[in-house]
């Protein structure tokens, strides 16, 4: 079976991450995607890098993996973020921050699938919703674009197909060969839409099914670690009700 899990906006949370690889069989996947944000708001970003180059995963960079890196002023970024990347600096091992730095900002996994952080092209664009997938998937099959593309940054699952807003129970499109169609998995390590429950999706190439899917994990003891290494209040508050 040829299963890809998707993943995207980790955010340092190696307690999400962990438990939506213990909710799959590892040997039934034959890849992992992350679409970006391996790291920034959280306090475990050296577990979640090693987590990844154990499993060969194929990765991108997102703002906040730029910024702790220094590949990015940080400029755009709210007080809170700013000040967590600047944690997230004095926490980040040297190896770590190699792997980052290895990292490409978008990536053409094969003919077909494309991986990019916000949208093709512009990695700090955010893609809201179902609508504006669909008008992004449009433009792919107008330029004849990759079949599949996947993307984060939004920290909500979407699909392009779909006008529902799913936001924690398990869904699951089925799609068509002949269209362009667009991936958000939602954010395994900081969801931000009203469930704390990590998010991810598992896509079935040879069936052309896509399950958006959510794990619990113990959220509540990464918001007190969060808080206890200083980190601003609220990114330990808004892992408790997913916001
Ligand atoms: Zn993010």
């Amino acid at each position: 079976m040829n299963k890809i899990l998707i993943l995207a906006d980790i955010h340092a949370n190696i307690h999400a991450l962990d438990a939506v690889l213990e909710a799959q069989s590892a040997h039934e996947l034959s890849a992992v995607y992350c679409a970006g944000d391996i790291v920034g708001y959280g306090v475990y970003p050296n577990e979640c890098v090693e987590r990844l180059r154990e499993l060969g995963a194929i990765c991108i960079r997102g703002n906040h993996d730029r910024f702790v890196i220094g590949l990015d002023d940080g400029s755009s970024f709210n007080s809170m973020a700013y000040e967590a990347g600047r944690l997230t600096r004095e926490i980040l091992s040297a190896e770590s921050r190699d792997y980052l730095l290895g990292l490409p900002d978008e990536r053409r996994v094969d003919d077909n699938t494309l991986i990019v952080h916000g949208a093709p092209g512009d990695p700090d664009r955010y893609l809201f919703g179902s609508s504006e997938l669909s008008d992004m998937a449009d433009d792919l099959q107008r330029e004849e674009g990759p079949g599949v593309c996947i993307v984060g940054h939004t920290h909500v699952p979407a699909y392009a197909d779909s006008d529902h807003a799913y936001p924690s129970d398990k869904m699951l499109v089925m799609f068509d060969d002949n269209r362009r169609i667009m991936i958000n998995p939602g954010s395994v390590g900081q969801p931000r839409d009203g469930s704390p429950a990590a998010a991810y999706a598992l896509v079935e190439m040879d069936s052309g099914a896509i399950l958006f899917n959510r794990v619990t994990y113990d959220h509540e003891e990464v918001a007190v670690a969060v808080r206890s290494r200083g980190m601003p209040s609220y990114l330990a508050y808004r892992l408790l009700i997913g916001v």
